[in-house]
């Protein structure tokens, strides 16, 4: 059966948990869109360039080279940087760097690329309405700030991240506001996605039900 599910929502509302999850079940490959604006940001700071300096930022991201593995180990440029998209200075940058409409352009071009003739769940913010807007499963993620900044902070604990709980409910809400008001690829509700809120569901649930969506589906010709 051949299977494209895009899933989009805000910062922490468990899009990264449940893609892992369903790409284990369905046999998918798992791409994390958010990654990519991260290398593009990691290096931005590496190579002492200013947020304003548009030019020079759009020029990273028409020469990077990503790759994403199956292990969700991630390479900027061959180095393994998956640890250091995570860092407080990356996640502070990101969201104004992707909202720069060539920036998009490029990292969209790398999404397709790797979701070309492959069967994938991809996650991020604009994959239901402008990545793959073929995909024949959309999905919007979403939960309350504070469950979300909540789970981040959890997950931040665990992976070894230094930012404290108020420094990431800031930053989630910054983004929030960033990532639904973007001149190009807002994170945005439509009619054709299936809305899920995780506030209240643990992730063995959320895969019941979106297994339950397409399980049921399983006897339909599938448009890709
Ligand atoms: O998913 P994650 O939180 O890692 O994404 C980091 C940032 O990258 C988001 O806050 C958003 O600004 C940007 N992003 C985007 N479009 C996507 C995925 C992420 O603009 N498809």
């Amino acid at each position: 059966m051949n299977i494209t599910i895009a899933i989009d929502g805000p910062a922490g509302s468990g899009k990264g948990t449940l893609a892992k999850e369903l790409a284990k079940k369905y046999n998918l490959i798992n791409i994390d869109t958010g990654a990519t604006y991260r290398c593009v940001a990691l290096k931005t700071i590496r190579e002492n360039i200013d947020i304003n300096e548009t030019d020079k930022i759009i020029e990273i991201s028409k020469n990077i080279q990503i790759e994403l593995k199956e292990d969700g180990t991630v390479l900027m440029d061959g180095e393994e940087v998956t640890k250091e998209i995570r860092s407080k200075e990356v996640t502070t940058i990101v969201s104004p760097i992707s909202s720069i409409v060539e920036v998009r352009k490029n990292m969209v071009e790398i999404q397709r690329k790797i979701a070309a003739n492959n069967n994938v769940v991809m996650e991020g913010r604009d994959i239901t309405t402008i990545v793959l807007p073929n995909a024949k499963y959309k999905f919007y993620l979403d939960a309350e700030l504070e469950s979300r900044a909540k789970r981040r902070y959890k997950e931040n604990l665990e992976k070894g991240i230094d930012m404290t709980y108020e420094e990431i409910y800031e930053n989630i809400k910054k983004r929030d506001y960033n990532d639904m008001n973007k001149e190009v690829g807002a994170l945005k509700r439509t009619d054709e996605q299936v809305y899920i809120d995780t506030t209240n569901l643990t992730i063995e649930e959320e895969v019941e039900i979106i297994g339950k969506i397409i399980e049921g589906d399983k006897d339909e010709k599938i448009d890709r």
